[in-house]
């Protein structure tokens, strides 16, 4: 089951977390991912047509269903950002809907999407606050993530990180890691914050947010989870 969106109160959230994003961070672009997973094919129409172009899923079935629900016109301007934990057995199914891969966490992983969809823009995920029951590769071995992405011929745009739950101070510290990470990578995306801590998010150095509820409202619960 899955929860109808109303059009006119997104693109009202959408327009007012612009202005918010715009006065958190005077100087610099914070983009935003409308992060669509739980809610039908009307969330990602909502964005498009509130004019966020960027849409994220967590679930690789999901994001088909809705891509293959989508008309060719809609299809051109979306641009897929994979954010869930993903098996390797799952990226041949994305290869040619995805745009950026920002859930990259493993060496089989980035073999997988140089095979499967070469040059692909990728971020590495890293698991800052080192809970396993998060995605993400442990920091220490994101610059080797890194170097062995682009010896593959992906191109690695950036970096993302999911912050501590319920934890501000813990999120500013992990979030300030990951961007301090990102500097010395030479890496220019940031993708930190999610409608509950973005304004940390942001204080840190974030470029690109990924928010649901704060878009779509609350979701469904998952079948079977
Ligand atoms: C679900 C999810 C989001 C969006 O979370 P909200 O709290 O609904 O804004 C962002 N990033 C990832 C990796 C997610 O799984």
């Amino acid at each position: 089951m899955t929860v109808q969106v109303n059009a006119q109160l997104v693109a009202k959230k959408i327009h007012d977390l612009q202005e918010r994003l715009s006065q958190l961070s005077p100087d610099r672009d914070v983009r935003i991912v409308a992060v669509t997973k739980g809610f039908g094919v009307d969330a990602p129409r909502a964005a498009l047509a509130a004019g966020l172009t960027m849409i994220g899923e967590n679930y690789a079935q999901e994001l088909v269903s809705k891509h293959e629900q989508l008309s060719p016109i809609e299809r051109e301007r979306i641009e897929w950002h994979f954010l869930g934990r993903l098996q390797r057995n799952k990226v041949r199914s994305l290869a040619s809907i995805v745009s950026v891969w920002q859930s990259v966490d493993r060496v089989e992983l980035i073999d997988e999407i140089a095979r499967r969809a070469p040059g692909a823009k990728v971020m590495i995920q890293l698991n800052l606050s080192e809970e396993p029951q998060k995605g993400g590769a442990p920091v220490l071995e994101g610059s080797a993530l890194v170097g062995h992405a682009r010896d593959v011929g992906l191109d690695v745009v950036g970096v993302m990180g999911v912050g501590s739950a319920g934890n501000r101070a813990d999120s500013a510290a992990t979030f300030g890691r990951l961007v301090a990470l990102a500097e010395d990578l030479g890496l220019p995306e940031r993708s930190i914050g999610m409608s509950d801590d973005l304004e940390v998010a942001v204080a840190q150095g974030s470029t690109m947010v990924r928010i649901g509820t704060g878009l779509f409202g609350a979701r469904a619960p998952r079948d079977g989870v």
